[in-house]
């Protein structure tokens, strides 16, 4: 199956150095083919595509993906995930893979098999962008099982050590000591956990040249924290499973598009967004005929850029990631608070073991601190006045001391939850 993966590798490899002019004529060439392909062989496609009084050769620019209507998780699951799988394309001739959402429900998703080599091709781009040689052990932390068994098989590029997430940080230290690895990779809060333990215990052999990060906020505090306990350099990545790859930082610290495979809008309030402004991240798929992802919005906030990047790259680059929607803290003005701006109010305070906020209304928050050692009221104090002077509007703030916060799906850690709906023209 994967005899043409060569090929795509070199496709993937040219691509990352097209001309923006060649970037275009590629996308827009994939984009008609995907939007016909779409509308003649999916119900939800069709379906939608006639509501919204459009036939498949108005879209003949990628400006004119503006037409199509953007479509949400919610949405998806409403209708059946099947619905977006196109005909002829079924378990037995595709990858498969669940997600499973911030609600709990599961989505299935179909990948054929040319986009899983395309796929396979550009996850071997970034990792060669990042610093990733043929001949280094990459310790890799996954929380998926589907993940974890492909781990075992697949050494193309790289030797690797899947490991489970849900082992303890110890055992997992333990592990990392006896492989040695030249990359880690995992969720940000994976590696802090272990990072904080390798700390107290003066371990000091786990000594990776490269650590990949995402799936998480990913701030500039924690990038420094595991540095500094691990000796690496970080590189994010920004993905999700119903694209796979979106974007990725290189080794001159810009975040890459993966335009040629996957197309990214920042929607500010259904318009584009301008560099440099929020906007709501909506992608849409290239390659992956088995089932079509058109505009579909993730629930991130990105900040779009038109910088170029020294490393030689024309990837387009974008700046951010900021965090998801619900990420935000709504203030009663609309005004709204990225994570980045709470979070390091609470690291910057050594007797808070663990903390996330909630919000469940626009004049309230509640914080709930699992106090460490030297906790006490005195610094409960300043801390919610730091907060207070943050959210800079009158909102009530409540504070919880609990035993233990738990983590969100997939082993994600999540600071700031909220529950208040955000006005996406206030992005
Ligand atoms: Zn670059």
């Amino acid at each position: 199956m994967l005899l043409n993966l060569p090929y795509h590798v070199l496709l993937a490899l040219r691509n990352q150095y097209s001309s923006p002019e060649s970037l275009r004529k590629w996308q827009e060439k994939r984009l008609k083919h995907m939007v016909e392909h779409a509308y003649t062989n999916t119900q939800f496609y069709h379906q939608k595509f006639r509501e919204a009084g459009i036939r498949p050769e108005d879209i003949q620019e990628l400006s004119d993906l503006q037409k199509i209507p953007v479509i949400s998780k919610r949405e998806v699951r409403e209708q059946g995930a099947g619905s977006l799988v196109a005909r002829g394309y079924n378990e037995r001739n595709c990858e498969v893979h669940y997600t499973s959402g911030s609600s709990g429900t599961m989505l299935r998703i179909l990948y054929d098999s040319e986009n899983h080599q395309y796929e396979t091709a550009v996850s071997y781009r970034y990792h060669l962008g990042q610093g990733v040689r043929p001949w280094h052990r990459y310790y890799l932390i996954l929380h998926d099982e589907r993940e974890l068994q492909d781990s075992r098989k697949r050494k193309f590029l790289y030797q690797k050590l899947g490991v489970p997430g849900d082992l303890p940080d110890e055992q997992k230290i333990t592990l990392a000591q006896q492989y040695n690895p030249h990359v880690i990779g995992g969720h940000l809060s994976s590696l802090i956990s272990m990072g904080r333990i390798m700390e107290a215990q003066g371990i000091s052999d786990v000594r990776p040249k490269i650590l990949i990060v995402g799936g998480e906020l990913s701030l500039p505090v924690h990038r420094e924290y595991v540095e500094r306990v691990f000796g690496g350099k970080t590189y994010d990545k920004y993905g999700a499973f119903e694209v796979k790859s979106i974007a990725w930082e290189c080794q001159h610290r810009s975040m890459h598009i993966d335009a040629d495979s996957v197309l990214v809008e920042f929607l500010k309030d259904g318009e584009p967004a301008a560099p440099g402004e929020r906007g709501e991240v909506v992608v849409t798929n290239l390659w992956n005929m088995a089932m079509p992802f058109i505009r579909y919005r993730l629930g991130d906030i990105g900040v779009p850029s038109v910088k170029s990047c020294t490393c030689g790259r024309t990837l387009p680059v974008m700046e951010i990631i900021e965090g998801r929607l619900d990420d935000f803290i709504v203030l009663p003005s609309g005004t709204l608070i990225p994570p980045g701006a709470i979070v390091p109010l609470f690291l910057a305070v050594p007797q808070v073991d663990q903390f996330r906020v909630i919000q469940d209304r626009k004049d309230s928050v509640k914080v709930q601190i699992r106090p460490g050692r030297e906790y006490t009221d005195i610094v409960e104090q300043e801390l919610i006045q730091k907060l207070r002077e943050t959210l800079g509007e009158p909102v009530h703030i409540d504070v919880e001391r609990v035993e233990s916060i738990e983590q969100t799906a997939r082993g994600k850690s999540r600071a700031v939850m909220s529950n208040v709906n955000v006005d996406l023209s206030r992005l």
